[in-house]
């Protein structure tokens, strides 16, 4: 089975073709992000025209790439939800275009759900049930992978969204966006036990994040800093933020993974290729005997190859979409439309 699938639910323009699900043939990802730095963020309107222009080009790198032509594939596979509900529906036409002239199944994915997959592209003995850490610029949710396609919901952020936090504290220190990585960079050079920024724990919901409290905790601190004329260190804020946002994620993963009983954890989302986050897990599943997976950097942002491989499962399940698929922007993890 051969999936072509399409990425436009925020600021990547994305095309892939998957082949038996796992099998990577092309992954093509033309970013927006000079573009919005600009403005400090993605900017919704500018998003969804620059997905226009780039749309088909991708695409069509994609199959080149991959060395195969429409006729080759079996299924469309297209994220329809959640993100930016113009950005969503360039890709969704497309599909839907590509899949009423050519005759070819069409298959919606969400977002979320195929950040999930890009664990299984390099693990070929990945198999559900596991646990999954998915942190990415909108969400942060601990998901039980019950079986493929099948996603249960154990705890998410009250707030903010660990990406998120990570871009607002980079925009608080002056390092522009997108934050994550910048933070990540500049906190190699400080001190993670300089500044104790606190981290939230909400009463009766164990699993549950909030990551409002450390974001204000680190604006407290720099205009405390400016007001005492003291010296700011930016590395030390950047390397202590990280360590807070890192240990609430440790935390919370370990005890769902402990109360449930599972013994596989993966994590997943933009977030999930800071490297100090991913030492951390891998450090603290070894010495609590519980196989850890991620996917490389690349397919932890946003990509077509998670979506291609999210398509395949589903596809095998029999989902198909009709010419009435529609952008969900607040499509829910395990709901479908
Ligand atoms: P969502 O997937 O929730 O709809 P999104 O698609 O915008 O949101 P992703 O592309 O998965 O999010 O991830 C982008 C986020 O990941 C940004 O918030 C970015 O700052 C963060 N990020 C990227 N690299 C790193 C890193 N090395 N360390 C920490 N955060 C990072
Ligand atoms: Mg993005
Ligand atoms: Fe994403």
């Amino acid at each position: 089975v051969t999936i072509l699938a399409i990425e436009s639910s925020c600021d990547e323009t994305a095309a892939a073709v998957v082949k038996n699900g796992r099998e990577i043939l092309s992954n093509i990802i033309s970013s927006q992000i000079e573009l919005h730095k600009l403005y400090g963020g993605v900017v919704p309107e500018i998003a969804s025209r620059k997905h226009i222009e780039k749309i088909n080009q991708v695409i069509d790198e994609a199959l080149d790439v991959a060395n195969v032509s429409l006729e080759d594939i079996d299924a469309i596979g297209v994220t329809y939800g959640p993100g930016l509900v113009g950005a969503l529906l360039v890709g969704v036409s497309q599909a839907k275009a590509i899949s009423f002239a050519r005759s070819i199944p069409l298959v919606g994915v969400h977002h979320i759900e195929g950040h999930i997959s890009a664990n299984y592209i390099e693990n070929a003995k990945l198999e559900p049930p596991f646990m999954c850490l998915v942190v990415s610029g909108g969400h942060t949710h601990l998901v039980y992978v019950r079986d493929y396609g099948k996603y249960e919901i154990v705890g998410r952020t009250r707030d903010d969204a660990a990406g998120e936090a990570f871009d607002k504290v980079a925009r608080a220190v002056g390092l522009g966006y997108p934050g994550g990585p910048k933070i990540e960079k500049l906190a190699k050079e400080g001190n993670e036990n300089a500044i104790s920024f606190p981290i939230a724990n909400i009463d009766g919901s164990p699993y549950d994040f909030s990551f409002s409290g450390v974001k204000s905790s680190v604006l407290n601190y720099i205009n405390g800093c400016k007001m005492k004329n003291v010296e700011i260190v930016k590395a030390n804020i950047a390397a202590s933020f990280q360590k807070a946002v890192i240990d609430a994620l440790i935390e919370k993963s370990m005890s769902a993974l402990n109360d449930y009983k599972v013994e596989k954890f993966t994590i997943a989302g933009g977030v999930a290729s800071n490297t100090t986050l991913r030492l951390a897990m891998q450090e603290i599943c070894e010495e609590r005997g519980i196989q850890f997976f991620h996917p490389s950097p690349i397919y932890c942002t946003d990509n077509a190859a998670m979506i291609g491989v999210a398509a395949y499962y589903e596809y095998m399940e029999g989902t198909r979409h009709g010419l009435d698929l529609n952008a969900v922007p607040n499509l829910k993890i395990g709901e479908r439309r």
